[in-house]
């Protein structure tokens, strides 16, 4: 049996309505696998309580009781029956009692390490299952909650920003998923080698969803939300964008990757190879026809542009000194210590006389102390370009199309928007810009407009 993987967010789990969505949205599949979201603004909420620095006895009681308001209040909106509300309460208190006695034990210890936050991040998930298995167990879909440990979700890599490792979790995914049931599984983590939770990144569940359709070979990949698909640019910013109904799997890894939010970056590696189709529906909407589709069915568009993502907040680490971009190992060595140091390099542009690092704002700082302690005589000056936006131009054919850089550059061109850098045919579908934070809004309205409404 071909099932499909669904996958259910947090931004449709705000109230109680959005569960009653879910539970009419499944009764349109057969035996689907779920993997949800924590409920919303759940994980920012860890998040804030492990990010304080001394945690007391009392605040972890008053945390859990916290946590259990927001999903049972859902519960008592939802169940009629006083004996199954109680019930399904006790379930969610045992689950925690589970995570209470982890923060006990990081209170006692006085040690709250990267591997516990990664395990008391998971509870966001772990708890929202619970509820989703409970709530449609009562109306009548017979479901079966399980964790990603028990279904062999091998994560490797470092804490918030680990991968799945595919190859050796693919099979035993495969085993588990048989009975004729709908799954419900927590998203965003998995199990590393060590038995320890790993998350994914933010937005990670999308990610989940995509392993585990690797997994069972899923007939198409659902992913559910409470707006409409991929745009011709970010709604909140540009005005009149286009829904995009395809994209190709380029496509889209390359505008989440430049900061659309509708999809976590790598959610479409475990897909390609297999030709899993993502379709993403928006569950507020009548018509039950996907809002955008993607596979790797190439389609130029007439505009050639399909669409223009940004992300702000990078800053540019400059090294410089003749012939540094050319000199054995110099790249080899920067990229290896700040890669020791969990710092994540987003682009790399290179000439004779300069090496360019482009990375989070935030990492700057600890980046510049790193190279400079390496010592390599060949750098004469090390400097740090803040306040810095990227900017992906993205549609298939821009390599095979005169012009379309033409056009871009001429539009920041004709608004003084001075581009700092640029990288074209580095992908075949995206044409990278560095500019400035202040110029970013205007740039991409303008080089929208461009494109889309002209
Ligand atoms: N709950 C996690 C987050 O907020 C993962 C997800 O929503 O996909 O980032
Ligand atoms: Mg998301």
């Amino acid at each position: 049996m071909l099932r499909t993987v669904i996958k259910y967010g947090g931004s449709n789990l705000r109230n109680s309505e959005g569960l009653t969505k879910l539970t009419k949205i499944l009764s349109a599949y057969q035996h689907p696998v779920v993997v949800v979201s924590a409920l919303y603004g759940v994980t920012d909420h860890i998040l804030d309580f492990t990010g304080n620095d001394n945690i007391e006895k009392g605040d972890i009681k008053r945390f859990s009781d916290c946590l259990y308001q927001k999903h049972s209040s859902m519960v008592n909106e939802l169940i009629g029956s006083t004996l199954d509300r109680n019930r399904i309460n006790k379930k969610l208190n045992d689950r925690l009692s589970e995570l209470e006695y982890i923060l006990l034990g990081v209170y006692y210890l006085n040690d709250l390490s990267p591997d516990y936050t990664e395990l008391i991040l998971s509870y966001g998930e772990r708890l929202s299952s619970l509820l989703i298995q409970e709530v449609c167990n009562s109306s009548g879909i017979p479901c079966k909650e399980v964790l990603p440990e028990n279904i062999g979700l091998i994560a490797q890599g470092d804490c918030r920003l680990s991968t799945v490792n595919i190859e050796l979790s693919a099979n035993s995914i495969k085993r588990a998923l048989t009975d004729p049931v709908v799954y419900i599984i927590p998203g965003y983590y998995g199990i590393n080698e060590s038995g320890k939770v790993r998350t994914f990144g933010r937005g990670g569940t999308d990610y989940s969803a995509a392993c585990i359709s690797n997994g069972i070979n899923a007939s198409s990949l659902d992913i559910w939300k409470d707006t409409d698909g991929f745009q011709s640019s970010d709604p909140h910013e540009v005005e009149q964008t286009v829904n995009l109904d395809f994209l190709t799997y380029d496509e889209a890894a390359e505008l989440s990757y430049y900061g659309a939010k509708i999809l976590h970056p790598r959610t479409v590696e475990p897909l390609v190879d297999k030709n899993i189709p993502i379709r993403i529906f928006n569950n507020g909407s009548d018509a039950v026809l996907p809002k955008s589709i993607i596979n790797g069915k190439k389609l130029i568009s007439k505009n050639v542009v399909k669409s223009i993502s940004y992300s702000d907040n990078y800053a540019i680490v400059k090294i410089e000194g003749a012939g540094v971009g050319q000199k054995q190992g110099v790249l080899a060595k920067i990229t290896k210590v700040l890669d020791v140091n969990g710092i994540n390099i987003s682009s790399v542009i290179t000439s004779q006389i300069a090496i360019n690092l482009i990375l989070q704002g935030s990492d700057a700082k600890q980046s510049v102390k790193l190279i400079r302690a390496l010592d390599i005589p060949v750098i004469k000056e090390l400097r740090t370009i803040h306040n810095i936006s990227l900017l992906a131009v993205v549609g298939n054919g821009m390599t095979e199309h005169h012009g379309i850089a033409g056009k871009v550059f001429s539009v920041l061109a004709n608004n003084q928007v001075n581009v700092l850098m640029s990288a074209l045919g580095a992908s075949e579908v995206t044409i990278n810009l560095v500019i400035n934070k202040k110029d970013r809004p205007l740039a991409v309205r303008e080089i929208h407009k461009s494109f889309f409404n002209n």
